[in-house]
């Protein structure tokens, strides 16, 4: 472990870990030690009692994969969806709240499975929901975001249902040494063993494991936290081969880059030369930079008949893939990061000082011929992601979400366009942020779709997402743990969180976050003074 901050860190998340014992205790911890990537179940936050309420005449998208049952009654009680059916046939509760839905779409609340929370408690998570994000995986254990897993289950925060991360665990030197954002550099299979131990102590709901693993402390992590019985997700450390660490149980792989190297009829070679690879510890740039002719390679390598049996093994392994596409287009074609985007309002400038800081720190030192190659490669990115879900692997949408032009919230709508571009139909897309996440978080049987007895997670559609993907945007209400946000409620909400941002003043003191992925780290007064 690193830096001053960390110290700082540890206490932090002392307190965060008894707070998560006393919920454990109430009976809102994690249902089981197995389900450690969890999401809350539903817990105080939810809607336990109250007559509840009935959305009648809508459309219900079946996201099992069946067609949309029109003119649908779904009553909605205790936190729950309690019944579903024919708006002819369903009684409605004498006490219930009607509200009539007509020509509206339901489909179930969506998950972003890869996001990067900025420590603003009155932005991130509204933003999320009235997007209809009901449930994030944050993908760096920042120690804010214990509590405010914790408050929202708890009710005492408007927002998502969380699983978070670990600190990040990385090798020593790592990608993060001298940059105080809290993670683990471990340098044996000892220290790899005891940051698994003290990331469960802190309340992670799993380890996320980092490029510069070496293979033996990365399988140090994959065999402690198989006896701690917390999950694993992250990058495929640079040493480690893509299968190797689906058999050794990585559950989940962020990105496109190894899984591309493990596709390409080069390997070895591609291998050799990561290996070779000097980097300076702390230099993420250094990193992307110098993996580009890997990435060029390996896209330009594609062998089908090796990728048939990567992607078979990835499916035994259910090892599932988030390519996070929305992440790789800002960076790999800057120049289509809107800075006049209207959605934009919904954040504060501080937020923006910084992604313009990590843009510029991401594309430092790019050629013309470099940048033209990124260009190249975003699209070869989607060809990929397409031969891995005709493979049968699952993916999830994850976004990058409060990374540099990845807005939280509505990121997850702009991942989903991304999944269609390559190749998708709009009901695949809708799973990859639904069915898929539910089955990942140990929960197919509490989200993911709209049927009797699931959590009470929905998002209530203008239009029909099946015919273009793009009307997810189009939100008229959600409901999260049971409560009917409506569509005039959420506009007041949206205004709040405007108001919010307006207003927001960076506080020196909070902790830096940033991209653990792509290293655009808040450069704040913190993270300028603390050097190792
Ligand atoms: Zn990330």
């Amino acid at each position: 472990m690193s830096t001053e901050l960390s110290r700082r860190t540890v206490l932090r998340a002392g307190l965060a870990a008894g707070a998560v014992g006393a919920a454990g205790a109430a009976g809102l911890g994690p249902a089981g030690s197995a389900a450690a990537a969890r999401v809350g179940p539903a817990g105080r936050g939810d809607a336990a009692s109250g007559r509840g309420f009935a959305l009648t005449h809508a459309t219900v998208v079946d996201t099992t994969g069946g067609p949309s049952r029109p003119d649908q009654t779904v009553i909605v009680r205790g936190g729950r969806i309690a019944t579903v059916g024919r708006s002819a046939e369903v009684p409605l509760p004498r006490d219930a709240t009607v509200v009539d839905l007509t020509g509206k779409f339901v489909i179930p609340g969506l998950a972003d499975m890869h996001v990067h929370s900025e420590d603003m408690e009155q932005i991130y998570p509204p933003l999320y929901v009235l997007n209809g994000v009901t449930t994030v995986r944050e993908m760096s254990g920042y120690p804010f975001l214990g509590p405010w897993r914790d408050r929202a289950d708890t009710g005492d925060l408007f927002g998502p249902r969380w699983s978070v991360a670990s600190q990040i665990v990385d090798g020593n030197p790592s990608l993060w040494s001298g940059i105080p954002l809290p993670h683990f550099e471990v340098k044996d299979a000892a220290e790899a063993r005891q940051a698994v131990r003290q990331a469960k102590a802190d309340g992670a709901d799993f380890i996320k494991v980092y490029t510069r693993l070496t293979r033996e402390t990365f399988h140090a992590v994959l065999d402690e936290a198989r006896r701690q019985h917390i999950t694993v997700a992250g990058h495929c450390p640079d040493n480690v081969a893509l299968t190797e660490a689906a058999d050794a149980g990585l559950r989940s792989v962020e990105h496109v880059m190894s899984s591309w190297y493990a596709t390409s009829s080069r390997e070895a070679e591609i291998r050799r030369a990561i290996a070779s690879m000097v980097i300076e510890p702390g230099d993420y740039n250094g990193w992307f930079h110098k993996s580009l002719p890997q990435d060029w390679t390996a896209a330009h390598s594609y062998d089908p008949r090796k990728a048939d049996r990567v992607f078979a093994r990835l499916v035994a392994d259910d090892c599932r893939q988030v390519p996070t596409l929305t992440m790789h287009r800002v960076f790999g074609m800057p120049e289509t990061a809107d800075r006049t985007d209207e959605r934009l309002k919904y954040l504060p400038a501080a937020t923006l000082e910084y992604w313009q800081w990590g843009m510029q720190m991401y594309t430092d030192g790019r050629t013309p011929q470099e940048s033209a190659r990124e260009r190249v490669l975003v699209e070869h990115r989607a060809r990929f992601v397409g031969n891995l879900r005709r493979a049968g692997v699952p993916v999830m949408a994850g976004t990058e979400a409060g990374t540099p032009f990845c807005l939280p919230g509505f990121a997850l709508h702009d991942e989903l366009a991304e999944l269609v571009g390559a190749g998708f139909t709009p009901m695949q897309a809708l799973q990859a942020a639904t069915v898929e996440p539910a089955r990942f978080l140990g929960a197919q049987h509490t989200m993911g779709t709209v049927q009797p007895g699931r959590l009470a997670d929905l998002v209530v559609l203008d239009a029909d997402p099946l015919r273009d993907i793009r009307h997810t945007r189009r939100i008229h209400a959600v409901v999260t743990r049971g409560r009917l946000i409506s569509a005039d409620q959420r506009r007041t909400m949206l205004a709040a969180v405007e108001a919010a941002a307006q207003a927001f003043t960076p506080d020196p003191a909070a902790t830096p976050t940033g991209c653990a992925c792509t290293g655009a780290a808040r450069p704040t007064p913190i993270a300028a003074g603390v050097r190792r």
